[in-house]
């Protein structure tokens, strides 16, 4: 059990995990809200390692899915797919 991953999994526990994407989505506008993040928008995604959801703020390979307001958990993409 602790062979696998281990610096991966490091890094993901580094982050906050959630256990399906609606909550990982309910947490970020809580986020955004209460100004815990300087930033109008975030993204959750699907983690590969840790089979959880996390939350970033910076766009990066994440930029086409629905982004997250402070006022809205599922804002459509504004960018082209
Ligand atoms: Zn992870």
């Amino acid at each position: 059990m602790m062979s696998r991953g281990r610096a991966v999994i490091r890094g993901c526990l580094s982050k906050s995990r959630y256990s399906d994407e609606p909550l990982a989505r309910a947490h970020a506008m809580h986020m955004l809200g209460s100004g815990v993040v300087a930033s109008e928008k975030a993204w959750v995604y699907r983690c590969a390692e840790c089979a959880g959801w996390h939350i970033t703020t910076r766009a990066g390979g994440n930029h086409l899915s629905a982004s997250v307001r402070a006022d809205n958990a599922w804002v459509p993409s504004e960018f082209a797919q």
